[in-house]
């Protein structure tokens, strides 16, 4: 098989491949208290399927900061400090049928593993290494690229060009995510999409986003690892 035939699976971190008992959102609690002193539990900051740039943006809009690069960096620095100490502090998990899925994925020649995540590149280092997801994935697309979700898919495709030496068409490629921002972001540049039900958002509530497919979680992989072609049973 050449390497123009391969398929493309690019993964969602949060409520896709792992709950982190909420680590990220505690680590940003902690910075607005300490830097504004209010005890906010960022219920009217949307968090699941955004970009940590625009959540942050958002946070110091909230409280009247002016959204600068050097604002949102300085901030960011701190998220990331925090969440490496909440990480071990809080009850997360490996969703079910992750590992079983990665495992077998990645022997596969003819797919390739990547990411594209609404999390800084550091962030998603530490939630999965954390969980020892992090050597699966061969590169990715994250926060650091754009602030955009949807500009992500453009960011993933050119790195796994970069690294396999052609162009992966839409058509061979999977976005894998827990929100309607994960489908949106797939169809933005017309890449199959698989919306799993382990995160945020319900399976109604992602069924309305009309994703190619749609699971209660990664363990019920089986009832469409035929239409996936991603392995045989
Ligand atoms: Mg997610």
């Amino acid at each position: 098989m050449t390497s123009a035939h391969k398929r493309l699976l690019l993964w969602d971190i949060d409520g896709t491949l792992v709950n982190t008992g909420h680590a990220g959102v505690h680590s940003l609690m902690r910075i607005v208290r300490e830097r504004f002193s209010a005890n906010d539990d960022l219920r009217d900051i949307e968090i699941a399927g955004k970009t940590d740039r625009a959540i942050v943006s958002d946070i110091l809009e909230k409280y009247g900061e002016p959204t600068t690069d050097e604002n949102i960096r300085a901030f960011a620095a701190d998220y990331i400090a925090g969440l490496r100490d909440e990480l071990p502090r809080r009850n997360g998990k490996v969703l079910p049928g992750v590992l079983d899925i990665l495992n077998r994925t990645s022997r596969r020649a003819d797919i390739v593993l990547g990411l594209l995540t609404g999390n800084l590149h550091e962030g998603a280092k530490l939630k999965l290494e954390h969980y020892g997801l992090w050597h699966f994935f061969e590169f990715g697309a994250f926060a650091d690229d754009h602030h955009d979700r949807n500009e992500l898919g453009a960011f993933a495709r050119r790195r796994a060009q970069e690294r396999h030496g052609h162009e992966f068409d839409a058509a061979q490629i999977d976005v894998i995510g827990d929100t309607g921002h994960d489908i949106a972001c797939g169809k933005a540049f017309g890449a199959r999409t698989i919306a799993v039900a382990t995160g945020g958002w319900s399976r109604e509530r992602l069924a309305a986003q009309q994703p190619d497919f749609l699971l209660d979680d990664l363990s019920n992989i089986a009832e469409v690892a035929n239409d996936l072609g991603w392995f045989a049973f």
